[in-house]
């Protein structure tokens, strides 16, 4: 009897000395999807589509620990880089239907969603309300102040009694951007005082940034900052992107960064126990940290999702809506012909400037298909395309209509500088850096005349330019075409296996 009292006197006192709490969390990361929702036709290692990122983030959390808690998120730029993208009469209007059916907890905006505003349009009216507060624009504002494009932040209840994740979304602090848009610096928008409010919040255990900007940009270590010296005792996860790589740092032993790439690559999969200590750490606040943690990048395949959801084969695998989101967009590929051959191309063509193991498509394109389409009249031409204007490579073999727009998902108009002297041509592409020339510009002599063609959407920056070198004397006109009419009419007509 006695034996019992002390054993229970011992219990009652462990117990109370130990209300520490403590869970696991799973977070799932993809970002910078730029329309790839139906698996890489040209990589087909990589053949997982947006059903399957769909059964994967459901298995995960359906099969997670009693302790565990599974969270999946995206860090935007889900438009412009393949017809089910672009080739819709608003950009964007098919794949962010789609998205909605993702079990996704939050989201945040790209800069590309920016890019036109019918997009922007879609996302104030459709996108942002169907995620009711749950898709982040804190530093992105539609011109019409009455349209939101974002919310600024949102809560998520932790298991066990760990206390609540803080959720904020930011957009890198300038991209070019369509008229309906208006963007906010980072620095700007950290004084918003909805931070107030959102610090305020009772137990708070961890904090995500949903962060549209690359990891190196300064403006997610000022985020960390901020984050830290309003809530020094609590862990600080920031989902970044826009860089298309993949990276991770741990700029302390609390906080943890993840960059997970680009185009449906790989998914993000970070874990770690939450624990929250009993005692009070700094400013009288209890004090969480961030234990034993472990990310690695799990491939788009659908081997290794099923691998990493616990699946040692496909059987099982498919779930009703998975196979309803697959089903969507073979659909929308049949309606926007996608699959339909328009050529073929005899090698593989690199979407880099300089081509290290292929051949760069900027050479091919610039000295050999258009000079062939703008006949030389009286002058010869001098063409430019900016720096990372293709955003694919061109594979060898058949070319469909979607390598159209996954090459090309930008469709920049043309413009053209009609007699320009070489020798002021030369000065301005001095000054234009990362613009790539046609090879003929260096053979040219300073008195030589030149017709000069150029993408508008760097107008204003060539016009002033020019302007620098040579003021009022040179205006530009539209050519009445864009790059990708050019490419499909031009290019893979040149191109013959
Ligand atoms: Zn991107
Ligand atoms: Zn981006």
């Amino acid at each position: 009897m006695v034996f019992i009292f002390l054993l229970s006197v011992i219990f009652a006192i462990r117990s109370e000395s130990n209300d520490d709490s403590q869970i696991k969390v799973t977070i799932l990361h993809t970002t910078d999807m730029h329309g790839w929702i139906n698996g890489h036709l040209h990589e087909p290692e990589l053949d997982a589509d947006l059903g399957d990122l769909y059964n994967y983030i459901y298995w995960k959390k359906s099969r997670k620990d009693p302790n565990e808690i599974v969270l999946a998120f995206d860090t935007g730029d889900y438009t412009q880089g393949t017809g089910l993208s672009d080739a819709t009469p608003v950009q964007g209007e098919f794949i962010f239907e789609q998205v909605k059916r993702i079990p996704y907890d939050g989201l945040c905006i790209g800069n590309h969603e920016l890019r036109s505003n019918g997009c922007i349009d879609n996302i104030a009216n459709n996108v942002a309300p169907f995620w009711r507060g749950k898709y982040l624009a804190l530093n992105a504002r539609h011109v019409d102040s009455s349209k939101q494009l974002g919310g600024k932040y949102f809560t998520i209840d932790l298991p066990n009694n760990v206390g609540k994740a803080l959720v904020f979304g930011f957009l890198v602090s300038s991209c070019t951007h369509d008229t309906k848009s208006v963007l906010l610096t980072v620095s700007q928008s950290l004084k918003d005082p909805m931070f107030n409010q959102a610090f305020s919040t009772p137990n708070v255990s961890l904090i995500i940034c949903l962060c549209h900007i690359d990891t190196p940009n300064p403006d997610v270590e000022l985020i960390r900052k901020f984050m830290k010296s309003h809530k020094p005792n609590i862990p600080v996860v920031m989902l970044t992107g826009h860089s298309h790589l993949t990276r991770i740092e741990t700029p302390t032993p609390d906080d943890y960064v993840m960059e997970s790439g680009f185009y449906s690559n790989v998914i993000g999969n970070l874990q770690f126990h939450l624990s929250k200590s009993a005692s009070k750490g700094r400013y009288f606040e209890p004090l969480v940290e961030m234990v034993d943690y472990t990310q690695s990048w799990v491939d788009m395949s659908k081997e290794a999702l099923q691998q990493s959801a616990g699946f040692n084969s496909s059987s099982g695998w498919d779930t009703p809506m998975g196979s309803s989101i697959k089903a969507a967009i073979h659909k929308k590929v049949a309606e926007l012909n996608l699959t339909r051959q328009i050529g073929c191309s005899p090698k593989h063509f690199s979407m880099f400037p300089k081509g290290f193991f292929f051949s760069s498509l900027y050479d091919f394109v610039l000295d050999t298909a258009f000079p062939k389409m703008f006949k030389k009249q009286q002058l010869d031409y001098v063409f430019s395309l900016p720096n990372l204007v293709f955003r694919y490579d061109l594979y060898k073999g058949p070319i469909v209509e979607d390598d159209l727009y996954a090459v090309d998902p930008f469709n920049y108009g043309l413009g053209v500088f009609p007699s320009v002297s070489a020798a002021h041509l030369k000065k301005v592409a001095s000054l234009l850096g990362s613009t790539v020339f046609s090879s003929n510009l260096k053979k040219l002599a300073d008195d030589e005349k030149v017709n000069f063609v150029f993408t508008t959407n760097e107008a204003a920056n060539v016009q002033s330019k020019f302007e620098q070198v040579a003021p009022g004397q040179y205006k530009w006109n539209a050519v009445g075409t864009s790059v990708r009419t050019l490419f499909r009419d031009y290019v893979i007509s040149n191109l013959k296996c």
